[in-house]
């Protein structure tokens, strides 16, 4: 493709997708018929054009849900329309896993085979798919291209599409005038092949969530998961849904703010930035506008909380925007979810139209924002850049996100679970909720148990329980290790699990809690298949932005792979040695926290649980 000046005509079906999101072209300046006497003497460009540049992502999504792929005619009429330049937009394109920029069967089955699913059988699906339908298409295609046929079908792996209680998992997508995304939960090698062949994928199983704890009246995050129809705003009500935003109201910003600050809230993504002090510091900003964005993108491997709370409880997150943005002073939320959970983007969307219509929002508005395949766009300004229509890029801080966040404007962000616990705040008090936990750690705190365990799920359980007890919950009879806060996080071993779950204890056990992934492995677990899944992961995920990240993520995956092939440069030792030159290199010089902690697990997978030591040195 020439991606200074794209030539190609979009087709009708291409123009319409276009058309459907954007409205149709007011001149030839923006896609229309060249000719009339206004388009000779007007030229659109300037500010009006780049207000528009937002819009790209969705408009790119629009192509790949309708065609199934982004082609050089589809890609020159969003230039158009929204003045972008197609050097920028295939920049764009070519950032995000769920874009094809090369032609695409239009059905197309996404088969995760990351840390929780290779240890529950995704390796026997990919086996039958390849022994059924060929040979996994990648992501990025090389070479000549090939014209497909309405009826073609294809299949790729997958990184973890947060359906870890539900492994193996498989996302199903059909492109077309009726697009569909359907999430699919204990895949067998069959029914993979059946509904990718026969383009019948049954029903999306995000919103059947695994919770053991279900109808617990200890629950606080949970309580209305799996006992409150999550379609019905009548029935969020009559559970006491709104009452929280309505004593906010009355209280005050002010009030609300300080009940924050005295229940000693922290970010439940990983960072656990005090979200008081966050709210309080874009609230006392001169600049407008303010922008609230909920972090939805959950897409660390093994973490799935975000999504149960989003499908099993949508008006509790739209009722906690809708605080924090009353205490903020932001008119505008979005929501950032990730593409891989379809049925929560419909269920907020259904929340927030329900909850408009009846008027309960008052000036507040919340936008949705899909990703688009990008495990980077958890880190904030890369999330920030995503929705201003750009890669995935994060950005250098400072300034943080509370001066210069969205479109350059003070922008609180918060993820799902964050928000999740400002309605019992406002509702019980700070001090009340503080009661809770340690004095570091309160509150609740949400875990997703999942791999060697008899009960997988969502767990509720306070700070401060330990480890061994939740385990026990999940029915956990033989851990040999467990993965502390997800493929950023830490393995600890079988025997480290009289450790109480707060942060502090976390942090001097040398672990972390991370966004709450506990992933159990079993005797029959291949440990080094883990570790080097992990490493790839990072490979594939990193943003390329800074050469530590970009190049040590390489390295870090060559090492492991030659230790396990036997071919080490120098030994074991010698590429242990490396591994943690590589390893520290990241840590201390890459831009964000997917570099910075790229080495972690790998290092305990070495440090801790000396797992290298049986390889020899
Ligand atoms: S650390 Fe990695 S993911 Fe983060 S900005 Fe640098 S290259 Fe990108």
């Amino acid at each position: 493709m020439d991606i200074r000046h794209i030539d190609a005509e979009p087709t009708a079906a291409e123009r319409d997708a276009i058309d459907a999101l954007l409205g149709p072209p007011a001149s030839s300046w923006d896609g229309g018929e060249r000719g009339s006497e206004r388009d000779a003497h007007t030229a659109v460009g300037g500010a009006a054009a780049r207000e528009q540049r937002h819009l790209l992502v969705p408009a790119l999504q629009a192509l790949q849900q309708r065609i199934g792929w982004i082609s050089e005619g589809g890609m020159g009429y969003v230039c158009r329309r929204l003045s972008v330049p197609p050097a920028e937009a295939w920049g764009v394109a070519t950032f995000y896993a769920l874009l094809a920029t090369a032609p695409r069967a239009k059905r197309v089955l996404h088969v995760c085979d990351d840390i929780a699913c290779r240890n529950r059988g995704a390796h026997a699906i990919e086996h039958e798919l390849e022994r059924t339908c060929g040979a996994a298409i990648a992501a990025e295609p090389r070479g000549e291209r090939v014209a497909l046929g309405e009826g073609d079908v294809a299949w790729m792996h997958s990184p973890c599409l947060g359906m870890c209680d539900h492994a193996p998992a498989a996302l199903y997508t059909e492109a077309g005038e009726s697009p569909r995304e359907v999430l699919l939960g204990n895949v067998t090698p069959s029914s993979a092949v059946h509904a990718l062949t026969r383009h019948d994928p049954g029903l999306d199983s995000s919103g059947t969530a695994v919770l053991p704890q279900r109808g617990d009246p200890a629950l606080v995050l949970l309580a209305r998961c799996g006992t409150v129809d999550p379609t019905s705003l009548d029935a969020y009500r009559t559970a006491g849904g709104f009452e929280a935003l309505a004593r906010a109201r009355a209280k005050g910003a002010e009030w609300v703010i300080a009940q924050l600050n005295d229940a000693r809230l922290v970010g439940r993504g990983g960072a656990a930035f005090p979200t008081g002090r966050k709210w309080e510091a874009v609230r006392a900003r001169p600049e407008t506008p303010h922008y609230l964005v909920c972090n939805a993108d959950e897409s660390e491997p093994g973490t799935f909380k975000d999504r149960v709370l989003l499908t099993q409880d949508p008006f509790a997150i739209v009722e906690a925007m809708t605080i924090a943005g009353f205490a903020t002073g932001c008119n505008v939320g979005f929501l950032y979810v990730r593409a891989e959970y379809p049925l929560a983007a419909v269920r907020v969307q259904n929340a927030i139209d329900a909850c408009t219509a009846a008027q309960l929002l008052g000036d507040f508005r919340i936008e949705i924002r899909r990703g688009a395949g990008a495990y980077i766009c958890g880190e904030e300004t890369a999330l920030f850049e995503s929705i201003e229509g750009k890669r995935g890029e994060p950005r250098s801080k400072p300034p943080f996100p509370v001066h210069v966040g969205l479109f350059g404007k003070p922008t609180v962000v918060n993820n799902v679970e964050t928000l999740a616990n400002v309605l019992p705040i406002v509702r019980l008090g700070g001090a009340a909720y503080a009661a809770t936990g340690s004095q570091g750690s309160t509150g609740t705190r949400l875990f997703c148990l999942s791999g060697a365990v008899s009960r997988p799920g969502v767990y509720e359980v306070p700070f401060g329980t330990m480890l061994r007890d939740l385990l026990a919950m999940a029915g956990a009879t033989e851990p040999t290790a467990i993965l502390l806060g997800g493929a950023a996080g830490t393995f600890v071993r079988g025997d480290e699990i009289d450790l109480p779950l707060t942060l502090e204890d976390a942090r001097a056990a040398g672990t972390t809690l991370g966004s709450g992934v506990v992933m159990v492995c079993g005797p029959g677990d291949d440990l080094h298949d883990m570790v080097r899944r992990i490493a790839g992961f990072f490979r594939d995920e990193s943003c390329g932005q800074c050469v530590p990240c970009r190049v040590g993520t390489v390295r870090q995956e060559e090492a492991l792979h030659r230790i396990a092939a036997g071919k080490t440069l120098g030994g074991v030792a010698a590429e242990l040695a490396l591994l943690d030159d590589v390893g520290v290199a990241m840590r201390d010089a890459s831009i964000c926290g997917l570099g910075q902690t790229a080495y972690s697990a790998v290092e305990s997978a070495i440090k801790r649980l000396r797992l290298y030591e049986e390889v020899g040195r």
